[in-house]
């Protein structure tokens, strides 16, 4: 059972807490979710590929996407720019289709700003220990890089309360489990569904 427009969906959290895994999951559990694919200034990281992890794009051509308001928000994080393409969300969730964001912090506020009715979902680790060591155990990362990252994460938690539900993943298949649960529990409410009682 679809709804006539679909709902977004927004997670945020540290980086380093396992976002990409659990996203994946849902992602993969569920079809009637589509993941809103960003654009950034960051270069692609082993495995990553244009169009399906991001676009990666200069900083160039990300100044004329702001310029040509082409997003729906954006930030800078850690030194580089990330940004979701306005025009691909508007579209998917006027089809019907329920759309997910992996975003940060900034952009989340941005998006609850323009569309208060997306749901808002934080996802982290269960410890800041359990965090720095997630960032340090994938080899990403310059050391230089990790402490940006940890620093940033600090001021991520105090976020945390604006949102509207909190997953803490100390098991990727529990976390996606809880993520995927609260999205279906959203599209159960009486406000999507009271439609279908009509006689
Ligand atoms: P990473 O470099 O690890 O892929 O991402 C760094 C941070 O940027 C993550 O917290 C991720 O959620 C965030 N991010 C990815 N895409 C976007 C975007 O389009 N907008 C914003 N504001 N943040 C993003």
């Amino acid at each position: 059972m679809r709804t006539e427009r679909g709902k977004l969906f927004v997670v945020s959290g540290p980086s380093g807490a396992g976002k990409s895994t659990v996203i994946a999951r849902v992602m993969a559990a569920r079809d009637d979710l589509a993941f809103s694919v960003s654009a950034t200034t960051r270069g692609p990281r082993d495995g990553e590929i244009h169009g399906i992890n991001y676009f990666f794009i200069d900083h160039k051509c990300f100044d004329e996407m702001i310029a040509n308001d082409e997003f729906l928000e954006y930030a800078e994080y850690v030194t580089n720019f990330y940004g979701t393409p306005r025009q691909a969300v508007m579209d998917k969730l006027a089809s019907g289709m329920n759309v997910l964001l992996d975003i940060e912090v900034q952009g989340a506020a941005q998006v609850r700003e323009r569309m208060p009715e997306a749901v808002t979902i934080f996802l982290t680790p269960a410890s800041f220990t359990d965090l720095e060591q997630r960032l340090r155990n994938r080899h990403q990362d310059s050391e230089e890089m990790i402490q940006s990252r940890l620093e940033r994460a600090k001021s991520e938690y105090r976020a945390a309360e604006s949102y509207d539900y909190i997953v803490i993943n100390d098991d990727p298949d529990v976390a996606a489990n809880e993520l995927n649960s609260i999205i279906t529990a959203e599209l159960c409410r009486t406000v999507e569904r009271i439609k279908y009682l009509e006689v």
